[in-house]
């Protein structure tokens, strides 16, 4: 198993639709996983950041979102539902372009339906933190990064200048 290479802003493989997992693929997933695991902790190490990673963004079109915050989650075909009408703004940072920031708008809260690794399906209601994570990520593997949700011309930011920014 390995630390994979990030692909980064520009590589047009990261605005590809993915496709779904088909439950005959979960063996050949395995492999899949560690490398997320891999590299988000390598990065994690370099950059002092990155709680979840899209299969995408090691360069494999599948319906795979990797988390570890406490515990590592894995989540297949996920999709999200019952998107509340309250929004918040925050500053969002990627893998894919590790000095930049841009400011999002995202819902309050979601509800996650998703498979694990075993096809068993999950609902859960997510909120905050864990809600504009999980829309980011979802977001990844229909090819849409957080720069095409930045709210408008001033929301960006290099990681270099984040001192200045105000929540
Ligand atoms: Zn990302």
């Amino acid at each position: 198993m390995a630390v994979r290479e990030i692909l980064l802003l520009g590589n047009p493989l990261l605005l590809q639709s993915c496709d779904e997992v088909r439950r005959d693929e979960l063996e050949s997933l395995g492999p899949v996983i560690q490398d997320l695991h891999d590299t988000l902790l390598d990065f994690r190490r370099r950059y002092n950041a990155g709680r979840a990673i899209a299969a995408p963004q090691i360069g494999v079109l599948k319906r795979v979102v990797f988390m570890q915050i406490n515990e590592p989650t894995v989540f297949i075909n996920p999709i999200l539902d019952q998107l509340s009408e309250d929004t918040f703004e925050l500053w969002d940072d990627c893998m894919s372009f590790p000095d930049l920031f841009v400011r999002v708008r995202r819902h309050r809260s979601c509800q996650i339906i998703y498979r694990d690794l075993e096809w068993i399906e999950h609902r859960e209601m997510i909120k905050d933190d864990l809600s504009e994570l999980l829309q980011h990520e979802i977001d990844h593997l229909n090819g849409i990064l957080a720069v095409s949700r930045a709210i408008d011309g001033a929301s960006f930011s290099l990681r270099s200048q984040r001192r200045l920014l105000s929540r």
